[in-house]
């Protein structure tokens, strides 16, 4: 289940283009991380929208950063739910941008050298898996590498490998904060939608890299990239069924288009039958309830 730190809110705030999921305050993250345990939901994946935002995304790696207090409450509270931190620099930059800018173009490495102190920074304050969204080269590797220096052997990485730039993301960027004066596109670092080869190419190079977990993201769209994936991997593999996803269905629900129960039951049967272990999605609630 995603969830949404806000380090500027006192109380739950509903987000607007994904009706029933909420932007929470560090005091109602209890209650929702409760609500979650109680369905027996095994994990989470946390999403922090600072209050101060630059052009380094200096706030998240601040070790009293809004993930690093979410992360440290959640395990204190709650140490059986898995605590998977979302790390990259679109929701901690002023120009919204995944990394580090130069005359308007993403710098791969310099970016690297941030991507490394977050993830370090999330671990040390008990993260169980980093998931690097951010589609840079090497990122992996440089993860990898600062959490074995540092004695994290045991905190595992869950790459967004295979992400695809996608229409379907607009609601995150409203979840999220990352959208308000964001100019450009990430097309050039995410896959295009015709990318099949490459989207597992860089599922073999983030195994190869020394991730444990793979993703593709979207899910849907995309169920022959995890059928493909799936067959060139013996890695656990992820599914992000994503906010466009969500909304175009609840939308559809809402309207008395589909029937909740059958769309939501065919749509993640779907998604398991081409091959993803685990599913990321705003749904996560709803399905622990029809399953039950
Ligand atoms: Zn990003």
């Amino acid at each position: 289940m995603p969830i949404f730190v806000n380090e500027a809110l006192v109380e739950p705030e509903e987000i607007k283009s994904l009706p029933g999921i909420y932007q929470h305050s560090i005091v109602s993250l209890n209650e929702e991380c409760r609500e979650i345990s109680d369905l027996g939901i095994k994990a989470v994946i946390l999403f922090g929208i600072p209050k101060e935002k630059d052009a380094e995304g200096s706030e998240a790696d601040n070790p009293d950063g809004i993930i690093q207090k979410a992360i440290r409450r959640i395990k204190e509270k709650f140490p059986h739910l898995v605590v998977i931190a979302d790390c990259c620099l679109c929701e901690y930059t002023a120009h919204g941008h995944c990394g580090i800018m130069e005359d308007g173009a993403l710098l791969n490495d310099p970016t690297l050298d941030r991507l490394h102190s977050v993830a370090l920074s999330y671990a040390e304050a008990g993260a169980d898996i980093i998931a690097p969204s951010g589609m840079m080269d090497g990122m992996v590797g440089e993860i990898r590498y600062a959490l074995e220096s540092n004695g994290h052997y045991n905190v595992g990485i869950l790459s967004y490998s295979s992400k695809f730039s996608s229409a379907l993301y607009g609601p995150f960027r409203d979840a999220a904060g990352s959208a308000d004066n964001f100019k450009g596109d990430r097309r050039h670092h995410q896959l295009g939608p015709g990318q099949r080869r490459e989207a597992i190419r860089e599922a073999a190079i983030d195994e190869d890299e020394g991730a444990d977990m793979l993703m593709v993201k979207p899910a849907t769209l995309y169920l022959d990239i995890i059928r493909d994936i799936r067959d060139n991997t013996m890695l656990p593999l992820f599914a992000y069924h994503v906010s466009g996803e969500y909304a175009a269905l609840e939308n559809a629900i809402e309207n008395g288009i589909m029937d909740r129960e059958d769309a939501l039951r065919e749509t993640f049967i779907s998604i398991k039958r081409a091959g993803a272990d685990t599913i990321i999605t705003y749904y996560a609630k709803a399905l622990a309830k029809i399953l039950a």
